[in-house]
């Protein structure tokens, strides 16, 4: 197969130990062309790692990370940097992310000069066209960050993403810096501009409205693992796994014509350390619906009946019927 059929990100039984701690534990995801994928979790659940790790910020400890195609596990820095301009990550905090000392204009141009796509006149007429957009104005391109606003600098954040044009956009909490009154108009951005490019975006985040809003598929993580993936659509509608059942439960709805009426799931106790994860099933321990064999076996991440989606909860039926952990809740 050519490179542009492969996906844009291919993660394979990703593990991260830090020491005794097991932050990433047997992580298996894929993200195609041209597709959002989000990455929900609490924070603690491994997910920023996840991210980092896509992106060759940090190394796993165990299994294999392909971005179009190319296995990038074990590259040398050296090998690795050609490689880089397929590849970007959009940080939560635009503010530390860009140097305070460099110009608008140098921030986006950075990349295009070290990958040798463009230079001077057309380096600056790559600026301006990505400036406007991401809806920002030309003249912005001689500014410093400090005199752009939080918002603004996310644009450029996003812009200089963008320069070389990616396979990849991987987007860490990109808007929860942000005040709640910008937030919608910088996740609008992303969205026109992944539909326009097609770039293949992982997105991760806690904020529910938002990957509801921009991802196509959705994956759970609790406690270094996946315990969920669905299409979007099907993950809102029918949550198979007790742990999403209670994460969308607290989610506020935000189109209250949606009618979707759920009882709010209260979990007991705090995320578990993932130096000591719990045995067995590691949401036992909050789990309103666990039995005894939740505490001993593991389940296993299974594909459901539809081909689409998958689960890792004992209770979830040969047919993919959900067991109901609002049911069980003490209110
Ligand atoms: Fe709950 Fe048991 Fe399912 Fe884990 S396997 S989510 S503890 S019911
Ligand atoms: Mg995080």
């Amino acid at each position: 197969r050519g490179a542009e059929h492969e996906p844009a990100l291919e993660l394979r039984d990703l593990t991260r130990h830090f020491g005794p701690v097991r932050a990433v534990d047997g992580v298996t995801l894929s993200v195609g062309r041209g597709e959002v994928v989000g990455l929900v979790g609490e924070s603690g659940s491994g997910k920023s790692t996840v991210g980092r790790i896509a992106v060759r910020l940090d190394e796993p400890t165990s299994g294999s990370v392909h971005i179009a195609g190319t296995d990038v596990t074990s590259l040398s820095r050296r090998r690795l940097r050609p490689l880089r301009r397929k590849f970007h990550l959009v940080f939560q905090d635009p503010s530390s992310s860009l140097d305070p000392r460099m110009t608008i204009a140098e921030i986006i141009a950075e990349p295009l000069k070290l990958h040798r796509i463009a230079k001077g006149d057309e380096a600056r007429r790559r600026v301006e066209k990505l400036l406007r957009q991401v809806g920002l104005r030309p003249e912005q391109a001689d500014r410093h960050p400090h005199q752009l606003s939080g918002g603004q600098r996310q644009r450029v954040s996003i812009a200089r993403a963008l320069s070389c044009e990616p396979d990849l956009v991987v987007a860490d909490e990109p808007t929860s810096a942000l005040d709640v009154s910008v937030q919608a108009s910088v996740l609008n951005l992303m969205a026109d501009l992944q539909r326009d490019r097609g770039f293949g975006c992982l997105f991760i985040t806690h904020d529910l409205a938002a990957v509801e809003f921009l991802a196509d598929r959705i994956a759970v993580m609790y406690l270094g693992q996946i315990v969920e993936q669905a299409p979007t659509a099907g993950l809102f509608a029918d949550p198979k796994h007790p742990y999403t059942q209670a994460l969308l439960s607290a989610a506020p709805v935000p189109d209250p014509a949606a009618q979707r009426t759920r009882e709010r799931i209260v979990l007991s106790g705090e995320l578990p350390s993932p130096l000591h994860p719990p045995s067995g099933c590691r949401f036992h321990t909050r789990c309103p619906l666990a039995v005894d064999r939740c505490g001993t076996e593991i389940p296993a991440l299974r594909i459901l009946p539809d081909g689409q989606r998958q689960a890792a909860c004992h209770l979830v039926a040969e047919d993919g019927t959900a067991p109901d952990a609002s049911a069980a809740t003490v209110q």
